[in-house]
């Protein structure tokens, strides 16, 4: 954008006509799904841009190649909303639908006919578009209605997002956008359907999968997923009036933004009732779910008057559709393993039409659940799709029993990988540990090479998702066989990135036994967990065929942990992995027994300042926290723990007071210490 003077004339003028008739492009695909050039054109204009842009070093704000590239982020940032995102009030029967108009009018003291809008409800993840000067300056989250998380980089991507307001006629200084980013139906179950060849976890329904996709750290996960968008409410607003819901409909829709499918004006609650009707009843013909249908008083004055009650606005109200119900018969029950080992029943169905979706399954979510609900193979059973696209059995149809049914019991084996499975006292869930399970294999290669275990830099999960797709690590022993002529040649590796992966590939071998603990994935040992059994173990052998008896000895370690420890250590298969790492090199020290199997010191990882005169010394203060764990400083910041305060304080206090930072005497600092001695065992 800097270079804009150097570059000639005519290229500057081309760049810009590229971006306009690109962005207009988009606009016809996929806002008006009406396009004008082929797909072929379009790629053709995109990479002539990007050449130009690239050559001449002039890359306009809305350009489209600013969609896609953006680098992963470690979290999302918060962003407090300017004006709230309220939630709507729901209307189960059109009764409260009418409910709901005599408290309007009652509000304003008026027996006229009030105008309402009607648009169908999209079923999707709530977002709030900020524009300044016309410019997409940031997208945001729901979140609590109040403070969302930053997904601006996620949501470019989505070809639907205008990245620059041309107007109809003067553009708003800036402007809050709300609307609804929403996954189509066809593409929900397309994307459900390559998570089960992979064995993925699926969605229950669109909006989880929009959701999950707009929540991505890495916004090329988000382009990969179709996502649209739906606009139908404005937040703050500047240097631009608009007068109703409908105005702000045309104005949006004029504007190049997609708005709600069949949005009407309805006067008269009789007439809503009407437009209501004629949603549900075509519901099934839309390409996206729709759950009901929201009604808005159209007057922006009115809506002003009427005002917000707690949570919710009282000139909007959400009527729900009735579910959509089904009966068939259960053909077979399965155990389908998720990423964390855990089995979940699912039922395999007569396929059958509910609402316009074929369903042939549906997830039992858990053991208990066809107990308790005494669903057998052969059943035949009402299966309702409400919000979910994926059904849930309501329950077994019993007049229809032949006595042919059958129980289906708890499984023993893992169905990915036959290894046996534990279930721990009081828990529903049923898993596999095996660390031989496909099903969990990527994700523990994530787990082991992230940065609290071997930390590993550059494998990361799309990296680890890429050598598993190529086969060269079904496992995480196979990290420490991969050469740099394995990578050469991959997307995203070259000469210098395959050196720079193999290198900390070979510096991961010089790690700790906690490290080392935590890496290898067992379930529920985490961080400390892992560095409290190599407090007290010495070597990894020690753990060898350890009897959980042995490790509930552990001050600290409770029963579900030194099971899960025990069963892990007990399985020869997963011996067997470990003494094949450790054939590779691997150099495991453990600092952390030096110290001897004292639990962890009172005030370990705490920070100190201290202000004022103390009863005591200061420098014994300083050695009481020491002594305890804890470190004395005297620089006060953010991420200072604690303020121990004396008698006639600097102005540290007032500091603190600002920064946040927990204030404390000294009586109450000897009893923290106390306190913290007897820490609360873990499980
Ligand atoms: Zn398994």
């Amino acid at each position: 954008m800097t270079a804009a003077g150097k570059i000639p004339e005519k290229i500057r003028k081309e760049i810009e006509q590229l971006v306009r008739d690109l962005n207009y492009h988009c606009y016809r695909y996929y806002v008006l799904d009406a396009p004008v050039i082929s797909d072929a054109e379009y790629d053709r204009e995109y990479r002539r841009l990007r050449d130009l842009e690239e050559k001449y070093d002039y890359v306009l704000p809305e350009s489209p190649t600013l969609r896609v590239g953006a680098p992963p982020l470690e979290k999302f940032e918060k962003v407090t909303h300017t004006e709230a995102m309220l939630s709507l009030d729901n209307a189960f029967s059109y009764d409260e639908v009418r409910e709901f108009d005599k408290r309007v009018k009652r509000l304003l003291g008026s027996d006229a006919d009030m105008e309402y809008t009607v648009e169908p409800k999209y079923d999707g993840l709530a977002i709030e578009l900020t524009y300044r000067d016309g410019l997409l300056y940031r997208a945001s989250t729901r979140g609590d209605g109040y403070v969302g998380e930053d997904v601006t980089r996620n949501v470019r991507t989505i070809r639907a997002v205008p990245l620059k307001i041309e107007g109809p006629g003067r553009v708003p200084l800036e402007i809050d956008i709300r609307g609804e980013v929403y996954m189509d139906l066809d593409e929900f179950e397309k994307l459900n359907r390559q998570r089960e060849t992979k064995g993925e976890p699926l969605f229950a329904n669109p909006r989880n999968a929009a959701a999950g996709s707009v929540r991505q750290l890495d916004p090329a996960a988000t382009a990969s997923r179709k996502l649209f968008l739906a606009c139908y409410g404005i937040g703050t607003i500047s240097g631009l009036k608009l007068k109703s819901q409908a105005e702000l409909i045309s104005w949006l829709s004029e504007a190049r933004f997609p708005t709600p499918a069949r949005m009407k004006i309805a006067k008269g609650i009789d007439a809503v009732i009407d437009v209501v009707k004629e949603i549900e009843e075509s519901r099934d013909g839309f390409t996206f779910e729709t759950d009901g249908a929201v009604i808005k008083v159209n007057d922006f004055t009115v809506q002003q008057k009427l005002g917000v009650k707690t949570r919710e606005p009282r000139w909007a109200i959400a009527y729900k559709f009735q579910a959509h119900q089904g009966t068939t018969k259960i053909r077979e029950i399965r155990g389908s393993v998720g990423r964390t080992g855990v089995i979940t029943p699912y039922a395999v169905f007569e396929p059958v039409r509910i609402g316009g979706v074929t369903v042939s399954r549906s997830t039992l979510h858990n053991w208990d659940e066809i107990e308790r609900k005494d669903i057998r193979v052969g059943d035949t059973v009402v299966v309702e799709r409400a919000g979910d696209v994926i059904p849930h059995v309501i329950g077994v149809v019993r007049e229809k029993r032949t006595g042919r049914e059958t129980f289906f019991p708890v499984p023993e084996k893992c169905p990915a990988c036959g290894s046996r499975v534990i279930r721990e006292e009081g828990e529903v869930a049923v898993r596999c540990v095996s660390l031989h399970c496909p099903a969990q294999v990527q994700e523990k290669i994530i787990h082991f090479a992230s940065r609290g275990g071997m930390d590993i830099e550059g494998l990361g999960e799309k990296n680890v998702e890429l050598l598993y797709s190529r086969g060269l690590i079904k496992h995480f022993e196979d990290i420490y066989r991969l050469k740099k002529e394995d990578l050469i040649g991959l997307p995203r590796f070259a000469e210098k990135s395959a050196r720079n992966l193999i290198g900390a590939v070979v510096r991961s071998k010089h790690t700790t036994l906690a490290k080392f603990l935590f890496a290898i994935g067992i379930l529920h040992v985490g961080e400390y967990a892992a560095k409290l059994l190599a407090k007290n173990f010495r070597s990894l052998q020690d753990l060898y065929h350890i009897s959980a008896e042995k490790i509930t000895n552990i001050k600290q370690m409770g029963e579900k942990i030194a099971s899960s420890v025990a069963a892990f250590f007990n399985d020869d298969k997963n011996l067997q992995t470990l003494e094949a790492v450790m054939k590779l090199g691997l150099d495991i020290k453990n600092p952390d027994f030096a110290h001897g199997p004292d639990e962890a010191l009172p005030l370990q990882g705490l920070t100190f300042v201290i202000t004022g005169t103390l009863p005591k010394p200061r420098k014994e203060a300083e050695e009481t926290i020491e002594k305890n764990g804890g470190h004395p400083s005297s620089a006060l910041s953010a991420k200072t723990d604690f303020l121990i305060v004396g008698e006639e304080p600097g102005s540290k206090l007032q500091k603190a007071r600002t920064l946040g930072v927990r204030t404390i005497s000294y009586q109450e600092f000897l009893k923290l210490i106390e306190e913290r001695s007897g820490h609360p065992r873990l499980f």
